[in-house]
C-alpha cells in the first residue's frame, strides 16, 4: 500500500474548484461526447490535433468531482503530446484503475495522474475517472473512420 489520500485529496478538490482547460473548442479537429451512466457524468471533449500533435485539448460537460478533476488533469497532461504518447498514457491510466489497490501506480509515465489511483478505494467511483479517457479515444478513433470513408 502507498499514502496518495492527502495528495489524492488535494489535487481532486484544486481541479474540481479550477478546472483546467475547460470550454469549447471551436474549431477543433476531433470532439465526441462521453457519459457514464452509473453516476450521471457528462463530458464533451475537443481535440485540435496538426501532425499526429495535440495542439489543443478542451473539455466541457457536467460530472462529479472525481470526473473534472479526471478530465482537467487529463488535458493538462495531453497538451503537446503525440497521438502515439496519448495511447501510451491511456494504456498506463487504465492499467492504474483497473489494477489491484497493492500495485503502485507507474509514476514515471503517468506524474500527477498517478494521484487518481486513489479513486479505488470506492470502487464504483472508477469510472468517473476513466470517462474522459475513453471519451477522447473515442474522438480520436471515430475521426480515423471518418477518414478512411472520405
Ligand atoms: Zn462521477
Amino acid at each position: 500500500m502507498f499514502d496518495l489520500g492527502d495528495l489524492y485529496q488535494q489535487v481532486i478538490i484544486d481541479h474540481t474548484k479550477s478546472p483546467r482547460n475547460f470550454g469549447k473548442l471551436e474549431p477543433c479537429s476531433h470532439d465526441a461526447e462521453g457519459y457514464n451512466p452509473l453516476c450521471g457524468d457528462q463530458l464533451h471533449v475537443y481535440l485540435q490535433i496538426d501532425d499526429d500533435m495535440i495542439k489543443e485539448v478542451k473539455f466541457e460537460g457536467q460530472g462529479c468531482s472525481i470526473s473534472t478533476a479526471s478530465a482537467s488533469l487529463m488535458t493538462e497532461k495531453l497538451k503537446g503530446k503525440s497521438v502515439r504518447e496519448f495511447e501510451h498514457l491511456f494504456e498506463a491510466f487504465h492499467e492504474m484503475a483497473t489494477a489491484d489497490m497493492s500495485e503502485k501506480p507507474d509514476e514515471e509515465t503517468l506524474g500527477k495522474l498517478a494521484v487518481l489511483a486513489g479513486v479505488k478505494e470506492f470502487p464504483s467511483r472508477i469510472k468517473c475517472a476513466t470517462l474522459c479517457w475513453h471519451t477522447l479515444k473515442s474522438a480520436i478513433e471515430h475521426s480515423d473512420k471518418a477518414a478512411k470513408t472520405e
